[in-house]
């Protein structure tokens, strides 16, 4: 308040001392001349002043119609002070400008220099700059493409449908349409509410591996089928044979036959898994009577138990779309893994239901539990907390990856909440754009 008070006094004493030098001219012209001298006097200094800003009022107009720091005027009285106040300012803004370039310049150079691309976007996805990288990914030109929208340049449907979806919690692995031997893998980070980087990066090497280790597993798992089959039949006739052979070779040939049937478990396990990895294996579309399904699965749950545990089963006249095999197999894992890791006397439920915008089935078993800091990697192949439990119990350690992965190809997800001790709780949650539902049910999905 001082401050301004004291800048207020600055500009308007010179003009007060101005208005009173021109008055006591005039009075004293009045006093010698007559009062007409002195008003005649008063009025030509009145109307030079008023000219004089006149003047300057225009030299400002023309001066900012382009403001440059080289041609800014120079002024006479109060104008001195505007001009030189103006110089100032003008020379501050202009020393930031060049600083903000300068650091732009230098942030976009550091950027160019990544192995990533790099595309900074707006809210409505039109590209504001990005770098050699992401041009060469993405098959954009910054030069011809700055300001249009991305999801217009790269036409890829899996591109547009994960910027479109604004859902970027997950990578978007994908195969650009203008070069399918590249494999990149998207990310998007939002850092300001209306702005975005998209990152890509090249993944094509890593990707090669990946699929080689498939087709590795696949060929060995298919190779090892035929000779476990001709074995496991041997072992079963040898086991039924005539005449009945001695107590300790029957028990030495059942034990074989124990583990010939576990290799094949696994065999068929790992030849589901790399199915389902396999991009060009398309997802079956049947109408899946789902609440069907849960009853078969509750028939073999009470087999697999044979009585050992209290089982409850209710479903909504819900069915989904998709590969009936898979969802089979998927719910299938979560009944078995109940029955097998929940105690003698457990009570087990399978519900399936509608719920948030989808339908989930929920396994929930008053078993072992699962301690907190082994639930992110269940799903993990052959992560098992205790080997010997699950091996004991004819686990594969693919049960759950199984899971995961019929889950991801309908576009769906498993949830796992459990307590040590206490039980575990899956949800197969599936959404509802794979649903078709009985009237009733509708009404609570939508
Ligand atoms: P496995 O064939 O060993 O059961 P899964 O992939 O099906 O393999 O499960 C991975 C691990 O998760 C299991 O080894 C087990 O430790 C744990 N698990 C799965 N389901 C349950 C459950 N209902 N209760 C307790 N632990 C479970």
């Amino acid at each position: 308040m001082p401050g301004q008070f004291k800048r207020g006094i600055r500009v308007i004493l010179p003009a007060f001392v101005r208005v009173a030098a021109i008055a006591s001219v005039s009075i004293a012209v009045g006093a010698l001349f007559g009062v007409e001298a002195g008003l005649w006097v008063a009025l030509i200094a009145v109307g030079l002043f008023f000219a004089l800003h006149l003047y300057y009022l225009s030299v400002l107009g023309t001066w900012l119609e382009q403001p440059s720091l080289s041609t800014i005027p120079e002024g006479w009285g109060s104008w001195f002070g505007v001009f030189n106040r103006l110089y100032k300012t003008r020379r501050a803004s202009e020393i930031n400008a060049r600083r903000l370039e300068e650091n732009e310049a230098r942030f976009r150079h550091t950027i160019s220099a990544l192995p990533e691309g790099i595309v900074l976007v707006d809210a409505a996805l039109k590209i504001e700059w990005c770098n050699p990288v992401a041009e060469r990914h993405l098959g954009i030109r910054l030069q011809v493409d700055q300001g249009m929208r991305i999801t217009n340049l790269v036409r890829d449907p899996a591109f547009i449908n994960y910027m479109t979806a604004a859902s970027f919690g997950e990578p978007l692995l994908f195969r650009p349409l203008a070069n399918p031997a590249l494999a990149l893998s998207i990310r998007v980070i939002e850092f300001e509410p209306a702005r975005s980087i998209i990152m890509s990066r090249d993944v094509t090497e890593a990707e090669r591996l990946d699929a080689m280790r498939r087709d590795f597993v696949a060929n060995v798992s298919h190779e090892l089928r035929t000779p476990l089959t001709v074995v496991n039949g041997f072992l079963e006739t040898l086991l039924d044979g005539e005449p009945p052979l001695d107590e300790t070779r029957q028990r030495h040939l059942q034990l074989m036959h124990e583990q010939a049937t576990r290799m094949s478990r696994l065999v068929e396990d790992l030849l589901m898994l790399s199915r389902l990895e396999a991009e060009e294996t398309p997802l079956a579309d049947d109408e899946v009577d789902v609440p069907a399904l849960v009853a078969e699965l509750e028939l073999e749950a009470r087999a697999l138990s044979g009585g050992r545990h209290e089982i409850e089963c209710a479903a909504e006249p819900i069915r989904a779309r998709g590969s009936r095999d898979e969802l089979r197999s998927a719910f299938g894992n979560l009944v078995s893994n109940a029955i097998r890791y929940t105690p003698s006397g457990g009570r087990i439920s399978l519900v399936w239901r509608a719920q948030d915008d989808g339908a989930v089935f929920e396994v929930r078993d008053s078993g072992i539990g699962i301690a907190a800091e082994h639930l992110p990697r269940l799903t993990e192949r052959f992560y098992r907390i205790d080997r010997s439990r699950s091996r004991e119990t004819g686990g594969t350690g693919l049960g759950l990856a199984i899971v995961k992965h019929v889950l991801m190809r309908h576009q769906g997800r498993l949830q796992i909440d459990s307590e040590l001790g206490l039980g575990s709780t899956f949800r197969a949650w599936l959404p509802g754009a794979r649903l078709i539902a009985g009237r009733a049910a509708l009404r609570r999905v939508a």
